[in-house]
């Protein structure tokens, strides 16, 4: 089972006044519950538009994204936000915590937004879950950038969500803390069935994941799956 379908997508940006863009070429892609996809390509080539369609940050110009069972296209802007919410959770390269409140306060953050009781033991149990159980009280300030990933990785699971995306979740850390995200991620589809999309520019990165969906000029230019080897990618 798909736990996202991609029919046709074609995204085009522009036209009015400047020359259009066609940022995703009639993509046709799923991605199946439990699997962990790595989403490669050359700067330009559509990996972020197609991950902020998938994750119905932006609707696509023409075709069809449904997630979850759900039709994007026939929500309006209301249940798009909700979906978003509760179906979907997102990892940054830039963490994106908020520095004034603490760890546990920032995992919790989702559930407050979503005016849902903030249930401190389940965010204490989501630091448990990706090894900061003693860290709740810090600030990210006062956490190493790995930590502060990890920290953003059990904000974006709170809610239980259908898929992760990650937009270059290593992109701002060294080797050995990328490896420490990457194994986390890697654990929570082992252990949890998480279905994960990470977007990436590095080959080791990607040889976490199940499965490579390679993207050239806005469509769809290779795949791979089973071992994913470095070196071959
Ligand atoms: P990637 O993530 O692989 O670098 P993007 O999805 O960001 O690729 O971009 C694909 C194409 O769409 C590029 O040509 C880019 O310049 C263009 N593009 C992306 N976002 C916008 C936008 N908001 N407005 C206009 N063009 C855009
Ligand atoms: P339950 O959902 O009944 O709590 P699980 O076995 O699914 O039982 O979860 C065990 C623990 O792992 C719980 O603390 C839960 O919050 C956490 N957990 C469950 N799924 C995930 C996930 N995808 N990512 C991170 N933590 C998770």
């Amino acid at each position: 089972r798909d736990v996202v379908e991609l029919w046709s997508v074609t995204k085009v940006y522009g036209g009015a006044g400047g020359s259009p863009v066609t940022a995703l070429d009639n993509v046709t892609a799923g991605f199946p519950e439990g699997t962990f996809t790595a989403v490669m390509g050359p700067s330009g080539s559509g990996k972020s538009t197609l991950m902020h369609c998938a994750a119905g940050l932006d609707r696509p110009t023409d075709g069809k994204v449904i997630v979850a069972g759900t039709d994007l296209g026939g929500l309006d802007e209301t249940a798009l936000t909700l979906l978003r919410r509760e179906r979907v959770g997102f990892v940054f390269q830039a963490f994106n915590l908020v520095s004034a409140l603490t760890a546990e306060q920032n995992v919790a953050l989702p559930l407050r937004l979503a005016g849902r009781r903030p249930e401190p033991a389940r965010a204490r149990a989501a630091l448990a879950e990706v090894g900061l159980a003693e860290r709740a009280g810090h600030r990210p300030s006062e956490l190493s950038g790995g930590q502060q990933q990890r920290v953003a990785i059990a904000r974006a699971l709170i809610t239980r969500p259908a898929v992760l995306f990650a937009d270059e979740p290593t992109g701002a850390l060294d080797s050995r803390t990328s490896r420490e995200v990457l194994g986390l991620l890697r654990r929570l589809v082992d252990e949890h069935r998480q279905t994960v999309v990470m977007v990436t520019h590095d080959p080791v990165a990607a040889a976490y994941a199940d499965r490579l969906l390679l993207l050239a000029d806005g469509r769809v230019a290779g795949e791979m799956s089973g071992d994913l080897d470095a070196e071959a990618i």
